[in-house]
Formats: C-alpha cells, sequence, structure tokens
C-alpha cells in the first residue's frame, strides 16, 4: 500500500492511501472525539464532533480522506470551540446519569477531557430499554442514535439485525424485527455493545459500559471454542471473569467475535465443574485424593501392559487441549507406555482432509491463509455452515461477497451464505465426488483451466480426463440432484474467475468417500492452476474445534509422529528417538473407532479419555457404550461429569482454556498463545500436568517441565515447528507453520515454488464416485444430517452451562414442510427420529432451510440421543464417520 503525506498542525504524518483526516490525526500523536466513528465501519460524520479545517474548510475529520501535501489545523480556539459545541449539544439531550462519575463509555470520556461538566446532561428520559436479553440490554435515553450498533450489526457481523427508529431527537435504536431484543434476529456476537460510545448498550453484570476501546487490564489468550482462533482479552477481578471482549488486533477476528467466545464463560464458576479426582468403588464415583487417582491410573496402566502388552492400552488426545498438552500426551503414550495408539478427534471431523491434502499437495494443511482467501473474486463454500459454525469467518465471507466477491455455495441445506450465493448447489447427501466431478467435467470441457500449470505442476490429467468423460452435468444431475444449468453456472463462476478460492467444511469430509471428496474439491483449483499460485487461494478446511489442526500436528495420530512423520519412516522415528531417548514404535496404533472395537473384543484393557465426550459424540453410541463397559480401566479427564465420565473408573479434573498456558494452532495453521486468565477450581489441574503426573506415578519422567519447553521439544522433533516458540509467539501474535527457522517468518500461503509431494507436482485424484453407506428406503425414508447451531457447541456441555442455554434452549429437528404434511408432523412438537441403529427424542421445527426427504439436527444435547442414530459407516481411508448421511424415520410421540 502506498502512503500518503500530510501535516498535522504542522508536523508531517504519512498514513495509508484511502485514510481518513482522523486517521492521520491519530496517527500524529493527537485525538478528537469521534462519536459516530469506530475504524472497523464505514464513516458516517453524524456527529460533528470531529471538525478539524483542512485546505481552508471545516470539516468531518473521519469523513474526509486525506489528500496528498494537505495542511490541517485541529488546535485552533474555533475548532476546539466547535467540537466542545457539538459534544454539548449531544449530551444536553441525555439524562444526568449518561456523565455520571467512572462512566467508561467514550460521550463520557469526551466530556470529561474537554471540562464539560456532568450537570449538562439535562435530558428528561423516561424511554424505557430492553432487558429481554440475556448479553445485550438497551437503555433507550442514552442513545445518541448515532448509528454505530447498526453498522457493526451489518458490516462487520452482516446480521443486519438493527436499524434506526423514530424521528429527530426521539431517534433510537431498535431491533429490525420489532419487538423484545431476545426474540430479533440478533446472534449476540457483541459488537453492537462493544462499540456503542454511551452505554445505551451494554452487556449486564460486572461488565456494564467495558468496550473494546475504553478497557482495563486483561489477560490476551486464544478462544477455546472453534478453529477460527479469535484473539480475546479476557478482563477480570478478584480471580473471576468480569468480561470477554474480542482483541481489535485479533488476527482472525480483527475486533469481532460471536456468542461462544464472547459470552460463553458461564461454565468456568459452573457448581458442576469437577473439583476432585474421583475412583470408581462399588460402582460408585467417589472423591479421593490425587494421590490416590494416580496411584490406581498407574497401577492400572502397568496391569494392562502386563497383562496384553503396550498395545492393550490406549490413548484418545483432544484437540480441545493444547498444542503442548497434545505433544506430552502422544509422548507419554510412545515414550512410556511403548505402543502408537493415540488418536484425537480430528479422527471424526477432518481426517480425511489430513489424507486428501496431503495425497494432493503433500501437507495436510488448508493451502492459504484466510486473509488471501478474503481477496478471492469468487467465493465457493462446499458443505459448511460458517455463519453458525464458525462465525467470524462466515462475517467475513459475507463481506466480502458483500463487496463484491461471487460466491457458489454447495450444500443440501439453505445455510447461512446460501441466501446470498449467485449459485446455490444442493446436491443429495452423499454425493459430493459426483458433484465435484461434475465442476471439474465443466471446466475441462469449457477450457475453463490452466494448461501451463497442469503441464508443469500436476500430475494424473489423462488418467482424469478419461474418468470426467463419465460426469457430463446431466449424468451428475441424476447422481446429485442438482440441476444441470446450476453446475454449468457455478463452474464458469468458478472457472472465471480471477482469483478463486474453496473453503469446505465437514459436508465434504463426513462421509464414507470423505477422503475422494477432499482429493476431487482439490482437483478443481489444481485444474484451475489456482493453488500454490497467484492465481487463486486454494483449497481451505474450516476446522470445528478450536485446536484440531494443532493436536494432529503434535503427533496425536496413530499412524504420524509430531510434524507428520511417519511412524513406518525410520527416518521420522529416528528424529524422535534421538530427542527422547527411548526407541518408538514402528507399528501404526489403533484409530478411535479400532480403539473401541479392540475394547469390545477384550483386546484393550486400557483406555484414556482426554476432554473428550466420546459417549455424546462419537457415533453408533450405543456400540461406544459397550466398549466403555469391556474395558477393564476407564480413565477420563474432564471438565464436568460427562457421558463418557460417567462410564469411566478414574475421573480426573482438569482446568478449561481460560485457565491454562500453551498454545492453540487454528484452522490456517497459526500458531497462537493460551494464556491462563483465572485459576482452575478446586484441585483441577492442566492436563499437562495430569500427564506429568501420571507418568511421573509410573517412575518415568516425560521432561520439558513447561508447555513452554514442551513446543521447543516438539520443534526439534518436528523440523516444521523448528522456528517456534512462546517468546516468539509472545512478541509477534500469531506465526504460522511451516515455520522452521526462529529468525524466518511462517509460511501463510504453501506451495509456491514447489508441492510438498515426493515429487513436487500436484495430484489430480481420477477417484469414481460411489454411493454413500446408507439410502432412503420405504422403512427409513428420510436422511438425516447432523452438524451446529449458532449458540452452541459440540457435546454442549459448557455453552448449555450459561446463557446460551436461553438463546437456544431445546434440540430441534429441522424438516421441510411437505415431509411435515406426509408423516403428519407439526411444528414444536416432540418427535421419535428411529434409525437402524437406535432412536433419539426431538422438537420438530418446520422450514424449508432443509431439502425435501432431508431431516437436521445437531448434537449439542446428549440427553436426545442423536449419536444413538448415526451409523458405523466411515470413511474408506481415514474411519471418519459418516455422520452427514443416515437413513431415518420420524414418529409423532
Ligand atoms: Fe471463538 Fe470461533 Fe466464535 Fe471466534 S468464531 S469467538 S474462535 S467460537
Amino acid at each position: 500500500m502506498t502512503g500518503t503525506e500530510i501535516q498535522v498542525d504542522g508536523t508531517s504524518v504519512a498514513v495509508p492511501e484511502g485514510a481518513s483526516l482522523l486517521a492521520a490525526v491519530r496517527a500524529a500523536g493527537s485525538d478528537l472525539p469521534a462519536l459516530c466513528s469506530d475504524d472497523r465501519l464505514s464513516p458516517a460524520g453524524s456527529c460533528r464532533t470531529c471538525l478539524v479545517r483542512a485546505a481552508g474548510q471545516t470539516v468531518a475529520a473521519c469523513v474526509t480522506p486525506a489528500a496528498p501535501g494537505v495542511h490541517v489545523e485541529t488546535a485552533t480556539d474555533d475548532l476546539r470551540q466547535l467540537r466542545r459545541e457539538a459534544v454539548e449539544v449531544i449530551a444536553s439531550a441525555l439524562p444526568p446519569r449518561a456523565l455520571a462519575d467512572g462512566n467508561p463509555g467514550e460521550l463520557a470520556e469526551a466530556c470529561r477531557s474537554m471540562g464539560i461538566g456532568p450537570d449538562t446532561a439535562q435530558g428528561a428520559g423516561g424511554r424505557g430499554g430492553d432487558d429481554s436479553h440475556p448479553y445485550v440490554h438497551l437503555d433507550r435515553d442514552l442513545c445518541i442514535a448515532c448509528g454505530r450498533c447498526v453498522r457493526m450489526c451489518a458490516e462487520v457481523q452482516g446480521t443486519f439485525a438493527l436499524t434506526l427508529v423514530g424521528r429527530g431527537a426521539d431517534t433510537v435504536v431498535a431491533p429490525g424485527t420489532g419487538g423484545p431484543w431476545a426474540e430479533s434476529d440478533c446472534v449476540a456476537c457483541g459488537g453492537c455493545v462493544d462499540t456503542c460510545p454511551t452505554g445505551a448498550l451494554t452487556e449486564p453484570g460486572p461488565a456494564r459500559g467495558l468496550t473494546s476501546a475504553h478497557r482495563p487490564p486483561a489477560t490476551r489468550t486464544t478462544c477455546g471454542y472453534c478453529g477460527v482462533g479469535c484473539a480475546l482479552d479476557v478482563v477480570t477481578a478478584g480471580g473471576e471473569i468480569t468480561t470477554v471482549l474480542p482483541a481489535r488486533d485479533g488476527p482472525v477476528n480483527q475486533g469481532h467475535a460471536c456468542v461462544k467466545g464472547r459470552f460463553a464463560h458461564g461454565y468456568i464458576t459452573s457448581p458442576e465443574r469437577l473439583t476432585r479426582p474421583l475412583l470408581r468403588r462399588d460402582g460408585r464415583l467417589e472423591p479421593v485424593s490425587w494421590d490416590e487417582a494416580l496411584g490406581h491410573v498407574a497401577r492400572g496402566l502397568r496391569a494392562a501392559v502386563a497383562a496384553g502388552g503396550p498395545e492393550s492400552v490406549a490413548a484418545i488426545s483432544s484437540a480441545r487441549a493444547t498444542n503442548e498438552e497434545n505433544y506430552l500426551v502422544q509422548k507419554f503414550m510412545r515414550a512410556v507406555i511403548g505402543t502408537n495408539n493415540v488418536d484425537n478427534c480430528s479422527r471424526l471431523c477432518h481426517s480425511p482432509s489430513a489424507a486428501g491434502l496431503t495425497a494432493s499437495f503433500g501437507l495436510s494443511g488448508g493451502t492459504d491463509s484466510f486473509d488471501d482467501v478474503e481477496r478471492s473474486d469468487c467465493l465457493l463454500v462446499v458443505g459448511a455452515n460458517p455463519v453458525e459454525a464458525h462465525p467470524v469467518v462466515g462475517a467475513r465471507l459475507l463481506r466480502r461477497v458483500l463487496h463484491g466477491a461471487e460466491l457458489v455455495v454447495a450444500d443440501p441445506r439453505a445455510v447461512g451464505l446460501a441466501a446470498h450465493a449467485d449459485v446455490h448447489l444442493r446436491p443429495r447427501p452423499g454425493t459430493n465426488v459426483a458433484l465435484f466431478h461434475g465442476l471439474a467435467h465443466v471446466l475441462l470441457a469449457e477450457g475453463l483451466t490452466d494448461e501451463a500449470f497442469l503441464r508443469e505442476r500436476a500430475t494424473g490429467l489423462p488418467e482424469l480426463t478419461e474418468l470426467l468423460a463419465d460426469y457430463p452435468p446431466d449424468r451428475v444431475a441424476d447422481i446429485t440432484g442438482v440441476p444441470a444449468a446450476d453446475l454449468i453456472a457455478a463452474a464458469r463462476l468458478y472457472g472465471g474467475a480471477r482469483s478463486p478460492a474453496i473453503v469446505y467444511g465437514l459436508g465434504v469430509t463426513e462421509h464414507l468417500h470423505g477422503t475422494d471428496g477432499v482429493r476431487t474439491l482439490a482437483n478443481l483449483a489444481i485444474l484451475r492452476g489456482a493453488v500454490g499460485t497467484d492465481r487463486g487461494h486454494g483449497v481451505n478446511p474450516l476446522r470445528g474445534q478450536n485446536n484440531v489442526q494443532g493436536a494432529s500436528d503434535m503427533g496425536a495420530l496413530p499412524d504420524l509422529l509430531p510434524g507428520y512423520g511417519k511412524v513406518t519412516d525410520p527416518a521420522a522415528r529416528a528424529r524422535a528417538e534421538a530427542v527422547w531417548g527411548v526407541p518408538v514404535p514402528e507399528r501404526p496404533g489403533l484409530r478411535i473407532p479400532d480403539m473401541f472395537a479392540a475394547a469390545r473384543a477384550g483386546r484393550l484393557r486400557a483406555l484414556w479419555v482426554i476432554g473428550e465426550d466420546v459417549c455424546a459424540t462419537d457415533p453408533d453410541a450405543n456400540k461406544v457404550a459397550e466398549a466403555l463397559r469391556a474395558c477393564p480401566l476407564v480413565v477420563c479427564s474432564e471438565l464436568f461429569l460427562s457421558e463418557t465420565a460417567r462410564r469411566a473408573d478414574v475421573v480426573l479434573p482438569v482446568a478449561s482454556w481460560l485457565e491454562k498456558d500453551g498454545t492453540f494452532v487454528n484452522f490456517d495453521r497459526r500458531f497462537q498463545r493460551v494464556r491462563p486468565a483465572v485459576p482452575p477450581p478446586g484441585e483441577a489441574r492442566s492436563d499437562f500436568d495430569v500427564v506429568h503426573a501420571v507418568a511421573s506415578a509410573m517412575d518415568a519422567d516425560l521432561g520439558c517441565p513447561t508447555p513452554a519447553a514442551a513446543l521447543v521439544e516438539c520443534g526439534r522433533v518436528a523440523p516444521l515447528f523448528a522456528g517456534l516458540s512462546h517468546n516468539r509467539l509472545d512478541r509477534e501474535g500469531a506465526v504460522p507453520w511451516p515455520c522452521r527457522d526462529p529468525g524466518r517468518p511462517g509460511e501463510a500461503k504453501l506451495h509456491r515454488d514447489r508441492f510438498a509431494t515426493a515429487d513436487g507436482r500436484a495430484h489430480l485424484a481420477a477417484a469414481p464416485y460411489l454411493p454413500p453407506g446408507e439410502h432412503p428406503d420405504d422403512d427409513y425414508p428420510l436422511i438425516l444430517v447432523t452438524g451446529r447451531r449458532w449458540a452452541h457447541y459440540n457435546s454442549g456441555s459448557m455453552t448449555r452451562r450459561g446463557a446460551n442455554l436461553a438463546l437456544d434452549p431445546v434440540d430441534l429437528l429441522d424438516l421441510h414442510p411437505g415431509d411435515a404434511h406426509r408423516y403428519a408432523v407439526r411444528d414444536g412438537e416432540p418427535v421419535t427420529v428411529e434409525s437402524r441403529h437406535g432412536r433419539a427424542r426431538l422438537i420438530a421445527r418446520v422450514g424449508e432451510q432443509t431439502a425435501p426427504g432431508q431431516v437436521f439436527c445437531s448434537f449439542h444435547f446428549p440427553t436426545s440421543g442423536v449419536n444413538r442414530l448415526t451409523s458405523h459407516h466411515a470413511d474408506t481411508v481415514t474411519s471418519c464417520p459418516e455422520y452427514k448421511v443416515t437413513a431415518v424415520r420420524v414418529v409423532v410421540t
């Protein structure tokens, strides 16, 4: 970006091209009141509190561009007086409490700095408020109609839930739907509260009045909910959280957050938190000391190894835990127990991404930074609902579309972004591979490919070309249900764009042929030359859990060591052995579903489940419970007595993400710091400490006594991470991997010169379409798709223990009006959903978001039993469950 140089009160200052005079004044070290301005928003110029003189004219600095060479005056008496009068006029219409001592709002601060006393505020008030929402309270008397909240909701969040109503001095913010705030379209991102300059919109409780512009000292950390990786500032008082604010300089969130990261921290102080270890005696879990619990675990692990060898022990590590904790868990299993039986829940979500992207490009991470994706002129969003599941990314994608990017959405449901799509493709669940082949067919047929790229940087074109002959649009329409014209239109948009990008989610991976889905989706970017070049922004998975990328990066996988060295590769093992000082087993370990099968077969004698409620989130839940019953020792590290913890022999109370130290890796491969804002409750310990303690109880020393030391040690095992350290992240904020050198930046964009495959080329996949594991029939005529809803997260153990439950209180089954009519289901009534594997109880919600013949529900309420419905079918390459296709029937009960 080229700069613009101007003079501010005689001082020369350079600002980016297009910057406003207000930005220039601030860059010069001066400040002005600017009550309708927020640098995250388009300028309004309505409050006239930032008046300056430029080129002889008196202008509002926030809406006036900084023209090269212009001379700006801010400090003359007449300008000060004009600004003071503007602020006084605004303040005088408000009731006295607007300027009360201690009010931290921008207006009150502006008045204090200008010597405008509290007695200026003489408004009568009496307009009332709205206390209906758990996270956003409105005091109409303090509203100055600056419109910042309305613009925040529209421009940053993209929800358009707010408007200004009334005339003249009576103008006030209101939900666009009318009625109470709680019944509006508000998704509680907190952006309106954060920008309000007067305290008209506030977060209830001790945080009332705090905004991102006026915040007390806070702990900077990274959100522990989804994989977006929002930087958050946690404000505390007396060891308790006062509020959580989005970091203005957060590399991904840029001053934004969602209802989970921003508000859903009530679970921290829930009386249901586990505070002492529990040990099963006579069938009951009883509180015991840590020594007793650890002794029991150590004896149980030793006994299991003695009876069945190291292969009879397994651990499920956690995509919620830090990198350092995952590193330590896999090191414990490999170096102390002597097995590769360690896996993490990426097995259940993005293991096909890891396998597919590695096969296509040689590395398992998304190919581009999200900042690059956001520069794309055509977004292909596939099998993802980021507006609800990754809200900050959803908002950024929507912003890009509202600023002119074309959008193709491929998803069976009318997900949030679909309303803004140029083309919405709605394939039948389980037919992705055919859909992607259909798009590729059109790219080839219409010459929308990059021939030079294919010649120089890719392999597999002849085989793919031959296969694609079988996927003309009409045939693909028959398989997928997507009209041929829509398919062609979508391919032309993607193929004709200057720099297209693909973003995808679990709707691509959680299938019987999920890895084929990833690979055939990647084909599109390869055909188009839109990966590893400046002619596009690649293929980018939206990771579900906060650290699902990092858990795999750290080697909590049965076949891969930290940094993705194969356990079967002697060189990779030798690197780890040199650091750990013990042999590393070379036989790949058990995947999660295989662990359960081994337990049911009597071959697994000890299972340690860390931070995963496998009984609630894994498919075919009845079989999971059977496995836990069959396993002689089940250890569970948890925050709450989850469905899994209830079935464990030992339950270890652990710290949450707000209580621990380490790092996470977000969906676009950025390492970011996690810092403890509050202490864990009672005797709860971090997973890092617990793994060390279990190792000690087995007379083993894992080394790396601190998380910082663990990351450094991981870098010695894994060259991909050799340049990373806590110190560096403390200085730089976020660093993407690969990062091989402490003195060089990480690689935000992958594969620029060559792909990481053995031959350095991208590999096109000629995988034929194969049908899903289940199909609708007369007995089970509907297809169930599961996914997330905006207010909740995974099994809901955190989001249900707080006010998010009021926002989304029941587990709903979405179904189309035609199906509701056919099966005599009325909106709002309880229904039983039955599959070949189990049954669940839900509340029907009738609407057109779901296509005919399909139903949708979340898995946020374990008591509903949704994962008793899902089948044992799993991706043929990675064993990722086929959550997206289960044949069911709906019965009114
Ligand atoms: Fe946290 Fe994801 Fe929400 Fe950001 S978008 S605040 S990372 S849950």
